[in-house]
């Protein structure tokens, strides 16, 4: 019984080149990560690190809901974007607040009310369920509360070294400001502050608020938009699975950050390409993957990426991502830019002359049969 057990227990050999590892060591890690254990042999040169999980990250525990961030300190490489992965209770409220950076949002879990008032005057005020997008420019307060089933959701910056604890909240404003600073600003007695929180909140608990109708604010100035239901885009169907694509051409708010969703079958594959716009910051919310990087003078490296995990492949870096689990693999591509792009290694080599490529490559005709011509921004 014990020597099967043992005998799962991958050991760091292909072929003729490794030997076994006694220990120390982490199997858990080491399953997890079957391409670094063990890589392919076409993995070559010294490479950035190009994934770090919510699972090694700190939790910042609050009575309401917690957070927990994946940004530039935890994982260098990644410069462009940052992400907080946020759970608010029911009535969970995430304070009003703003920051410098544009906050993009993608609702795992749950529903939330979100709310927001613009440099014009006009207000927002929506309830975002699974699959819904909001997207908060640079500098616009809003909160975020959750509903009867809480809420859990993806938070995605456009500064890689942005971070959660160190956003402009009211709570934080008011307890650093003078009470008849407070007092003349509002017109009201300084009486009216004896009981401002003596500090910042961040996350505290509500009550779950009542219906989004009775909760509506007049405003003079009118309202505007910053929610998205990406889940109501048609998706773009192909034979290994389909993708949704969100950026300023069908989610107007979004003029920085970029996204797909992704969605593969087991099997299948998103196709080799590479992004012509800007660096990819990714997050797995299902399933398992796996993703070889390649840098240019022989380098490339292979991760194994799974929920919960964020992935990284700098600007111009050729990729591919196959679905490695048993059942689908979920996952958002993102990038800092208005607009999804994307170049196919397939489309790019049918587009040219043939005997050319074939002259490069030593092409098989089937190969260079197999070519397709159309714009799959995606799935094989
Ligand atoms: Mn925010
Ligand atoms: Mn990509």
């Amino acid at each position: 019984m014990s020597g099967s057990s043992r005998d799962r227990v991958p050991q760091p050999i292909r072929g003729n080149a490794g030997a076994t590892d006694p220990g120390p060591r982490n199997i858990e890690r080491d399953l997890q990560n079957p391409d670094l254990s063990v890589p392919p042999e076409t993995d070559s040169g010294t490479f950035y690190n190009l994934k770090f999980s919510y699972s090694d990250t700190h939790r910042r525990m609050e009575e309401g809901g917690w957070s927990r961030e994946v940004t530039v300190r935890e994982l260098p490489i990644a410069t462009t974007l940052a992400g907080v992965n946020m759970r608010l209770t029911p009535g969970g409220v995430r304070e009003m607040h703003w920051h410098k950076e544009a906050e993009w949002a993608f609702m795992l879990h749950g529903r939330a009310r979100i709310t927001a008032v613009d440099q014009e005057g006009r207000n927002f005020i929506d309830d975002v369920g699974v699959g819904d997008l909001w997207n908060f420019p640079s500098g616009i307060p809003h909160s975020i509360q959750g509903l009867e089933e809480g809420a859990e959701f993806i938070l995605v910056f456009d500064d890689g070294s942005f971070s959660e604890n160190s956003t402009f909240s009211i709570t934080d404003w008011f307890a650093h400001t003078p009470k008849d600073v407070l007092a003349a600003n509002f017109g009201v007695p300084e009486g009216a502050f004896a009981d401002i929180p003596s500090g910042e909140h961040y996350i505290f608990q509500g009550e779950v608020p009542g219906p989004l109708e009775s909760e509506k604010v007049s405003a003079p100035n009118g309202t505007t938009n910053f929610s998205h239901r990406m889940l109501e885009q048609e998706p773009i169907r192909t034979s290994g699975g389909q993708v949704r694509i969100t950026d300023s051409t069908n989610f107007p708010a979004a003029t920085t950050v970029a996204a797909a969703l992704v969605e593969l079958e087991p099997g299948g594959m998103r196709e080799m390409h590479w992004h012509p716009n800007n660096d990819e910051w990714q997050y797995y919310i299902e399933g398992k993957g796996r993703m070889t990087v390649f840098a240019a003078e022989a380098h490339a490296r292979t991760f194994d990426c799974q929920a919960g995990d964020v992935g990284y492949v700098p600007f111009a870096m050729g990729h591919y991502i196959q679905n490695t689990g048993e059942g689908p693999l979920r996952f958002l591509e993102m990038f800092r830019s208005d607009h999804f792009a994307d170049v196919s290694l397939n489309q790019w080599m049918a587009l040219t002359p043939q005997k050319f490529v074939q002259d490069h490559l030593h092409a098989s005709q089937e190969l260079m049969n197999s070519l397709h011509k159309d714009k799959r921004p995606v799935i094989r």
